[in-house]
């Protein structure tokens, strides 16, 4: 396996949510928010951020590492690794929304307290 299924967990030094996983064995922490096909080409061309292809799993998803020359995919999200910024540290924190509209609450219910 590649990937770990990848869960919410809050950021303790910026206080935003990240999701958190494994790919090929070592921890990844993704930001969010769905890169645009600019942005992505951006964070390669300036390697500011590690850049993965999510594919929806039972739990929640997996990541791919997008390595090389771009495969055209439209049917899923591109993420990028996450950018921290601890002096602008966000309060109250919510979760985000599963990117293909499922509602994945149920799922989450009883993981660890964000503090
Ligand atoms: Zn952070």
């Amino acid at each position: 396996m590649t990937s770990t299924d990848f869960e919410p967990v809050i950021c303790n030094p910026c206080g935003n949510y990240i999701w958190r996983g494994r790919v090929f064995g070592f921890p990844v922490k993704l930001d969010v928010e769905v890169l645009t096909v600019y942005e992505e080409i951006m964070a390669k061309l300036f390697k500011t951020r590690r850049t993965y292809l999510i594919q929806r799993s039972a739990k929640s998803f997996q990541a791919v590492p997008r390595m090389g020359a771009y495969i055209n995919d439209t049917k899923n999200p591109v993420l990028g690794s996450h950018l921290c910024s601890p002096e602008n540290f966000k309060f109250g924190a919510t979760p985000p929304p599963d990117y293909w509209g499922r509602d994945l609450r149920k799922t989450y219910d009883g993981e660890e307290v964000p503090f």
